[in-house]
């Protein structure tokens, strides 16, 4: 029986490992075998509301070992540290408990394929000080780490208040593309909540910065979005800084390419994306300049047939110059499309081509309202209308998971149940 190993239990990764569970483990058509470093799922584009304390990831998170078991794959925890084309093999590094004690000693796996789906992580573009000083949300863990220094912030703020003794405080966000323009109106959003729940502070009492490199933010999209994304922030009272590159990061604020000093007591960094510096090291694959695996429109590496990758650590050409985005929308079609060309491959049926189909791209500005525009309609969407569309993109990554039966009636019990949950997480 051939062994699929698939690496990084992401967007695209878990989609792929539950459809070829269905259609081939199910019947012993093939072993499949998820690797990922984490124990249990989160779909990323939610880290942002994690942050914010308007999603409590243990709700949505999903643990790897039960959820393989019941579809028909098997989960190994496990970081990718090595590749062996010649015996066909990768290696994961050693597990270490919180004291750095070897839990688990560095392993092989061997596979007959393999497919790389590690996804991505913020781009510091050797920025000084950005390590040190600078908050990031890749990971579940990095969102709640921010968020606890969020709510202890305002915990603090709140008792200056008190005490007639109140500093400013500045939360700023690097980088304005969907990322980071989702997370600061997020962010003012979960102020607002507070506030209007009782925490003693005005949301004027906190002064919200993007900081943008590009002319506009959102720069890859229709200017009439960026306008329209403009004008919302700045009736939050969000101040935008844009054609501003950040150079030098430092414990109290941020220095610009003209010098300025702009003072900040939280700053997040979530401009532009590098796949894991692992990829560089695989034995020689093909990566571009963002450790991005270099792949052929099959979605094969372009040095290694029986190696797959898709997802944001893959640069995809699509025969016009362009390349596939890193974006939830594309790891989502990929996952769909290998399941088909593993099929073929198995087979050894010619391997058909992945073309990336834009439907568009959607904004959420807080939990009440969104601009984006869905590209089949070429039209221009707001308010409750783009937020419902934004919202079933994390209906169709469920639907992959569980069926549309399952997703249906979750979503019926969350409604039920909606009146009695809390706005923002306050632990
Ligand atoms: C805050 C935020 C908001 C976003 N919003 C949107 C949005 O609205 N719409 C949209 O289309 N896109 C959005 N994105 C981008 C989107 O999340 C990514 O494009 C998408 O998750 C890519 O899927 P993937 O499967 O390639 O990687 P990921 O979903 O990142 O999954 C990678 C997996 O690999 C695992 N992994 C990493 N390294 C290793 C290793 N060495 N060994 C083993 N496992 C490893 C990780 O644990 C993870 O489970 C957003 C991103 C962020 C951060």
């Amino acid at each position: 029986m051939p062994r699929i190993v698939i690496v990084g239990g992401g967007a695209g990764g878990l989609e792929l490992a539950t459809k070829l569970g269905k259609k081939l483990g199910k019947r012993h058509l093939a072993q499949i075998i998820l690797v990922d470093s984490s124990t249990t799922h989160i779909w990323k584009p939610l880290l942002h509301e994690v942050a914010a304390g308007t999603l409590d990831s243990n709700h949505d998170a999903l643990p790897y070992l039960f959820y393989a078991n019941h579809h028909h794959f098997e989960f190994c925890l496990g970081t990718l540290d090595g590749l062996d084309r010649m015996n066909k093999t990768i290696k994961l590094a050693s597990i270490q408990d919180e004291a750095r004690q070897e839990v688990v000693p560095d392993r092989n796996i061997s596979y007959d394929i393999l497919v790389l789906s590690v996804g991505s992580s913020v781009n510091d573009f050797a920025t000084p000080g950005v390590k040190e000083h600078c908050f990031f949300l890749d990971r579940r863990s990095q969102s709640n780490y921010f968020h606890q220094a969020f709510i202890q912030n305002l915990l603090r703020l709140a008792h200056q208040k008190n005490e007639s003794k109140q500093l400013p405080f500045t939360i700023a966000v690097v980088g304005g593309g969907a990322t980071g323009v989702e997370l600061i109106a997020e962010l003012h959003y979960s102020l607002t909540q507070l506030t209007h729940c009782g925490l003693r502070i005005n949301p004027e009492d906190v002064s919200l910065i993007l900081i943008e490199a590009a002319e506009r933010i959102l720069a890859p999209l229709h200017p009439t979005i960026s306008n329209m994304v403009s004008k919302d922030l700045q009736s939050k009272q969000i101040t935008l800084h844009v054609s501003t590159r950040v150079c030098n990061v430092t414990s109290s604020g941020l220095y610009t390419q003209l010098n300025e000093f702009i003072p900040a007591n939280m700053i997040v960094w979530s401009a532009g994306i590098k796949a894991p510096d692992v990829l560089a090291m695989l034995d020689n694959l093909e990566v571009n300049r963002n450790n991005q695996l270099l792949v052929k429109q099959t979605l094969q590496t372009t040095l290694d047939e029986t190696i797959f990758a898709f997802g944001d650590c893959a640069s995809c050409p699509q025969g016009d110059n362009t390349f596939v985005p890193a974006r939830a929308q594309a790891a989502h079609q990929q996952a769909s499309f290998l399941v088909r060309a593993l099929g073929a491959y198995l087979k050894k049926k010619p391997l058909p081509l992945y073309w990336y189909n834009d439907y568009g791209s959607l904004i959420s500005l807080g939990q009440h309202n969104s601009v984006g525009h869905v590209l089949t309609k070429n039209k221009i969407m707001k308010g409750k209308i783009a937020r419902f569309a934004y919202w079933s993109l994390y209906k169709m990554h469920q639907t992959a998971l569980h069926g549309a039966w399952r997703v249906a009636l979750f979503t019926i019990a969350n409604i039920l149940s909606g009146g009695k949950k809390q706005r923002v997480k306050l632990h």
